[in-house]
């Protein structure tokens, strides 16, 4: 089936300037002080913001016991079109299939005339983002930690036939005891087999396997031990992109070069692991049947002939911590 082509935009009246873009987007009106459903049943205070994504906004709030939840509201007028929707139902959909002590646990989601809710569990803590501004890298040893986590909950999803196809570290929240928590399935899909491709909700074929979340894998703990991306691309999907214009379109840029030649580089002023280096360069081959499976990669030096803490202390949010 062939997609229509989309009309072109009109032509831009010459030396025009260019919208501001906050000026396209009307800020809805914050959600009432008190959230209810429909029937009642749930009641929940609003106490705080605690951040805005894509579509949504987070705000801290309170159950009728004083509980601490965070709320993600989306507006229904931004729900206007079936794609809204879809996309929408099938993050709560994926969201609330799982159930792992390192994945943001979802609790309810309910609506009211305004707004779609979602209640899940609070990571006050913020992301490791968050963390790693301020701490500009991590230790092999804080590494270990947070990876082995966050590759225990991407095993988890993936034997629960989901990708989550947006790991990154804005993604990877903290709880007050300084475990991983991933968040932020909206752009989750299902595994299908590639017999099977469709039509995704967003009209990309949908073949895409787990892979593409190692691949995320590799990128995260290149970011935890160098303390800056190994591409400077902004997220999965525009690599994607750009490692098949390469390949198949011979349309290439410097960047897609690179990821297909595996060009990165490991800074030298400092030390890191040849162990760290060489997992990290066998999780980054562009060609997915290629990356070693979730298994090989806890099995790798890297995490069997080095220390993994049991905890991380709280003071690691600003200094990195003494393992003695
Ligand atoms: P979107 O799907 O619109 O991108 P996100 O799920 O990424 O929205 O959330 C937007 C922001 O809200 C996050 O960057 C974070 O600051 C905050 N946030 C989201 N979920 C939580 C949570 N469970 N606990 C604390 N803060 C959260």
């Amino acid at each position: 089936q062939q997609e229509a082509t989309p009309p072109k935009p009109p032509p831009k009246a010459p030396g025009s300037p260019p919208l501001p873009r906050q000026n396209s987007k009307t800020t809805p009106p914050s959600p009432p002080k008190i959230i209810t459903d429909k029937s009642g049943r749930l009641q929940f205070s609003r106490v705080g913001f605690l951040g805005e994504g894509g579509f949504a906004r987070v705000y801290e709030v309170q159950d009728v016991r004083g509980a601490r939840l965070a709320c993600k509201v989306v507006t229904k007028s931004s729900l206007k079109t079936k794609k809204a929707k879809t996309k929408l139902y099938a993050e709560i959909k994926i969201h609330r299939s799982l159930q792992h002590p390192n994945i943001v646990n979802f609790q309810e989601c309910f609506e009211d005339s305004d707004n779609v809710y979602m209640t899940l569990e609070l990571c006050p803590s913020g992301s490791l983002m968050d963390m790693l501004r301020r701490r500009r890298r991590f230790t092999e040893p804080e590494a270990r930690f947070f990876m082995v986590q966050l590759i225990g909950a991407c095993h988890y999803m993936h034997t629960h036939q989901v990708i989550h196809r947006d790991l990154k570290l804005g993604n990877l929240f903290l709880d007050a005891n300084m475990n991983v928590k991933v968040g932020d399935f909206g752009l989750a899909a299902l595994i299908e087999n590639p017999g099977e491709r469709k039509k995704t909700i967003c009209g990309t074929p949908n073949y895409i396997a787990p892979e593409v979340d190692t691949w995320s894998i590799g990128v995260i703990l290149y970011t935890l031990v160098v303390g800056r991306p190994p591409f400077q691309t902004k997220d999965v999907k525009a690599i994607y992109k750009q490692v098949l214009l390469y390949l198949y379109l011979d349309r290439a840029n410097e960047s897609s070069r690179r990821i297909r030649d595996n060009e990165y580089e490991f800074p030298t002023e400092r030390v890191i692991s040849s162990a760290v280096q060489h997992l990290i360069s066998q999780i980054l081959t562009p060609v997915p049947s290629q990356r070693p499976t979730l298994h090989e990669i806890v099995d790798h030096a890297f995490f069997t002939q080095g220390p993994v803490p049991s905890y991380i202390p709280t003071s690691a949010h600003d200094a990195a911590p003494d393992f003695g």
